[in-house]
């Protein structure tokens, strides 16, 4: 029988464990690089969050990634919301971009951070206008897009 762990993630995002056993109990834990609150299932829906997949007769462990959405609700987890805002907020403060381009940028930032035929031109747009920004900016979004979007994504955004 293949064995579907859960994950514990806080809610910055940081992955505690992908190891726990779905029947265990949630007990009100912290993490210990941000102090945030751990939780193993999706605040809206209250479906546990996939960790580690025991495959029957395969041994050997793999990365489980934090995911950006739930798969029960399809609702952006916490942390995925946070680094939404978060960089939302980094665009309003250019100053090189217009209102239209902020919103336009802005409202391509889901496509961006999910594998999709969308991403491609989310990508597109956040070369072009982080292209017309300073450094600081591109260097700020890279590093949040990271914490939530494939590595596949990360590496399509130019240096
Ligand atoms: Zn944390
Ligand atoms: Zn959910």
């Amino acid at each position: 029988m293949d064995t579907q762990y859960s994950q514990s993630v806080c809610l910055k995002g940081h992955q505690i464990s992908s190891f726990i056993t779905t029947s265990s109990e949630n007990p009100k834990e912290f993490c210990e690089d941000c102090g945030s609150e751990v939780i193993t299932h999706c605040p809206s829906c209250n479906k546990s969050i996939n960790g580690y997949l025991q495959l029957d007769g395969v041994f050997g462990g793999y990365d489980v990634p934090v995911p950006s959405y739930c798969r029960n609700c399809s609702s952006p987890y916490p942390w995925t919301s946070t680094a939404l805002e978060s960089l939302k907020e980094l665009i309003n403060l250019q100053d090189e971009l217009n209102d239209e381009e902020k919103d336009d940028f802005s409202s391509s930032l889901p496509d961006l951070i999910s594998n999709g035929p969308k991403s491609k031109v989310a990508i597109t747009k956040f070369n072009k206008y982080s292209s017309k920004i300073s450094s600081g900016f591109r260097n700020f979004a890279v590093e949040i897009i990271s914490s939530i979007a494939s590595d596949v994504i990360v590496k399509s955004l130019t240096p």
